[in-house]
């Protein structure tokens, strides 16, 4: 530490208009930047010494940190400190006379300050999602040509994007082909294979399996609560489209719903965040060769580690008459259900797609159903649908957004 008062006040008195770094406080390192006001940049010691870029410490071309744990402590003291303004570069001495750089623009961009995790949060983990009520809702609906997603890069970001902001879009123009939905997820990457296949048909059908094979209305849900691997997105490719005054699609955004149950009813928020519901889904699709007993149970409402809204389970149909949970916590739960569907129903919309739309939505997100139709001879209302997790979205939409990411 005597080293490093030395270097500072040197540094201070000799360049007092330049960019200066130092480890006054204790186990820290502070940098002023010469331009940037009364801007301090300051790490942790340990971290920078974690975070070591020298070929000893760091795999550039696996952009892999080498493991430090067998070598001894991470916490050794910075011995000696100097900004490099040629190179821009923080240049560091260890105690034990290990030697690390660091680069300026590096170093900016895993600033500690709020603003620089806000940027890495929003820019590069997840654009935040843009909450929406029915009043919105024409100002959120994005359309792009099916042909132009499959082509063009710049098309199949603006639609991910959609997805992760307004959480839903829809295409139009695709052919006539049972494929469509196969393929957009191939575009994306990878289809989610579920217990109804990798592909699923929504029509109606004799001895249905699943409610969503009837001609009764579907209520607001979301699909697949049953799954701790639940559908990121759903793609419906509307191939027939029901004549019948029915069949329409309804939509929510539970994000929104949640938020305002949160608003309004704070303790009815806080009910549906942490009571759990078994969700359940017993049967078999199709063949009774593969016969399913899926369960998961999670609350309404789950939130993510920053607390923010990740996922809303609900479906109706799909939960569990085992509510295994304390006496006095049903009750409570019952009615703050009833609150946040409530609110969901008076927020739905409502549009029919035609046939060649594909509608996508993100699944842990949107509540979802459609009014009851009716088939008529020559006029069977047909969709394929398909699923793809948000891990494969988020990556795909990364690396349209980063081609040249390094780190
Ligand atoms: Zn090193």
């Amino acid at each position: 530490m005597l080293s490093c008062r030395y270097l500072i006040g040197r540094l201070l008195l000799g360049r007092p208009a330049s960019t200066v770094a130092r480890s006054l406080a204790p186990g820290y390192v502070e940098i002023r930047e010469a331009n940037h006001g009364s801007e301090v940049l300051k790490y942790p010691q340990i971290w920078l010494r974690d975070n070591c870029q020298c070929p000893d410490c760091f795999h550039a071309s696996t952009r892999a940190r080498k493991s430090h744990w067998e070598r001894g402590p991470l916490n050794i003291e910075v011995s000696k400190l100097n900004y490099n303004p040629e190179q821009q570069k923080l240049e560091v001495t260890w105690q034990d006379d290990h030697q690390s750089t660091y680069d300026m623009a590096w170093l900016r961009e895993r600033d500690f300050g709020e603003a620089a995790r806000k940027r890495y949060l929003e820019e590069v983990y997840k654009p935040p999602p843009q909450l929406w009520g029915k009043s919105d809702f024409p100002a959120m609906r994005r359309e792009f040509d099916y042909q132009d997603v499959l082509e063009k890069d710049k098309v199949l970001r603006s639609w991910l994007e959609a997805l992760a902001v307004q959480g839903f879009a829809i295409l139009k123009e695709a052919p006539d082909d049972v494929n469509v939905a196969r393929k957009l997820a191939e575009r994306i990457g990878y289809i989610k294979r579920t217990t109804y296949g990798d592909v699923f048909e929504v029509k109606s059908k004799p001895n249905a399996g699943n409610y969503a094979y009837l001609m009764t209305p579907l209520p607001l849900h979301t699909d697949m609560p049953y799954y701790e691997y639940k559908a990121g997105i759903n793609i419906l490719h509307t191939l027939v489209q029901s004549e019948s005054l029915g069949g329409a699609n309804t939509l929510t955004d539970g994000f929104n719903v949640a938020a305002a149950l949160q608003r309004h009813h704070p303790q009815d928020f806080e009910v549906l965040r942490s009571v759990p519901v078994n969700w359940f889904d017993i049967g078999h699709d199709g063949d009774a060769d593969k016969p399913f007993h899926s369960l998961w149970r999670a609350p309404v409402i789950c939130l993510d580690v920053d607390g923010q809204f990740a996922r809303i389970n609900q479906n109706t149909t799909k939960r569990d008459s085992r509510f295994t949970v304390p006496l006095d916590r049903a009750m409570a739960w019952y009615e703050a259900y009833n609150k946040f569907l409530s609110l969901a129903q008076s927020e739905a919309v409502e549009f029919k797609t035609q046939a060649g739309d594909v509608f996508v939505f993100n699944n842990l997100r949107m509540l979802h159903g459609r009014t009851a139709y009716e088939d008529a001879p020559g006029n069977k209302r047909h969709l394929v649908g398909a699923y793809v997790d948000w891990d494969i979205i988020y990556s795909r939409l990364r690396t349209l957004k980063f081609p040249h990411a390094r780190d």
